[in-house]
């Protein structure tokens, strides 16, 4: 167990980080951040913050000498860097990130685990992109293998006369059938160092342009009856990778069941409802998971719940939100500027407390 007043290095410097950083906080730890220049919203919360980019390794060994323990809070930290940092400091095993940060890499270490994907190829090239097309059919979502987030490096492809009009990027891409989906859902997990795992409740999840829009509770019945599948594979995904933390594995539910779609090896915005709405929200459990500390209850605490995302300019007069009856739970991230398509707070609100 990490004693009070120890340091918690966190790798990213976004409102994930913010947010980690605030349930550290709590806990009695101090966080020291590190990030390439940005508005690094993370750096509020944080003790200190090393703004330095990736590939300064002398400043990853200066963050690293402060820290008694090292976290991400975004799945696309360069493996160089993590390298950089002595393993001994690292909470979690780097082969979550290595996995997670290539959609192919993803969909075969699922597929070794006996999980099911949408119907995909590989595309280096403009053959492959032609041949891709033939074998998966349309239509179809052509994303960038690696790097992708909220819908970007997406290009949606209705039709096979559409196909010619999109060109490959040059960049690796994997092309993937359009999933026939009833709803999306998430699995979000905490494993202790001990190997314990503990699960929240599975929302409904409706994204809106490829981003997360909102979060639901309860999910439904579709949802409900595909949750142990999706969670028996998220277990055994965390297993396999000796995870240590919360990870999220995110799944279309299908009239034929759950199917895989991404993984993310980190706190994740569908579980943003947990601060309020859950014993122990992903974030505290997250800390404890990499402190050592016993991990706490998971329970939802309401009837209800619906969580969603502040987005853009909207974040200007979401103070308003705080007048609307029943309580609503606001959070914004402090970011500089509200530009379109960026998440810059969220609301939760909630319904009848449960006994
Ligand atoms: P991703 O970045 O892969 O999570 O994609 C963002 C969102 O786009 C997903 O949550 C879905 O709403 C949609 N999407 C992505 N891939 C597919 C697919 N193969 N079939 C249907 N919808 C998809």
């Amino acid at each position: 167990m990490l004693p009070p007043g120890s340091t918690i290095g966190i790798l990213g410097g976004g409102q994930l980080g913010r947010m980690l950083a605030m349930a550290a906080m709590q806990l009695g730890y101090r966080c020291l951040g590190y990030a390439p220049p940005g508005d690094n919203v993370a750096a509020d919360a944080c003790a200190d913050f090393f703004e330095n980019g990736w590939g300064d390794r002398q400043a990853l060994a200066a963050f690293a000498a402060k820290c008694d323990v090292v976290t991400w809070e975004f799945e696309n930290v360069p493996l160089s860097a993590v390298a950089a940092i002595p393993a001994n400091l690292l909470a979690c095993p780097t082969r979550a990130l290595e996995v997670a940060q290539d959609r192919l890499n993803e969909k075969g270490f699922i597929a070794q685990l006996g999980g099911r994907s949408a119907p995909y190829a590989r595309v280096e090239s403009d053959e492959d992109y032609a041949r891709a097309i033939a074998t998966v059919g349309t239509p179809g979502i052509l994303k960038t293998a690696r790097d992708g987030y909220d819908g970007k490096g997406q290009w949606r492809i209705a039709s096979e006369r559409e196909a010619s009009g999109v060109r490959f990027p040059g960049k690796p891409c994997i092309y993937e059938g359009l999933v026939a989906f009833e709803a999306e859902f998430s699995v979000i997990l905490v494993r202790s160092t001990a190997g314990e795992l503990r699960f929240w409740d599975s929302t409904a999840n409706h994204h809106e342009g490829g981003m997360l829009a909102q979060s639901l509770l309860p999910a439904g019945a579709l949802i409900e009856a595909q949750v142990p599948a999706a969670r028996a594979l998220a277990a055994k995904t965390a297993q396999a990778l000796g995870y240590v933390g919360v990870l999220t594995l995110e799944f279309f539910a299908t009239k034929d069941g759950p199917v895989f779609n991404e993984m993310a090896p980190r706190v994740h915005n569908s579980g943003h409802w947990t601060i309020e709405g859950a014993a122990t929200s992903q974030f505290e459990n997250h800390i404890r998971a990499i402190c050592g500390l016993p991990l706490g209850g998971t329970a939802t605490r309401f009837a209800s719940i619906d969580m969603r995302n502040i987005v853009g300019a909207d974040a200007l007069t979401a103070h308003s939100i705080l007048s609307e009856p029943g309580e609503p739970h606001l959070h914004l991230y402090g970011k500089r500027e509200a530009r379109e398509g960026r998440k810059m707070g969220h609301v939760t609100r909630v319904g009848q407390a449960l006994r």
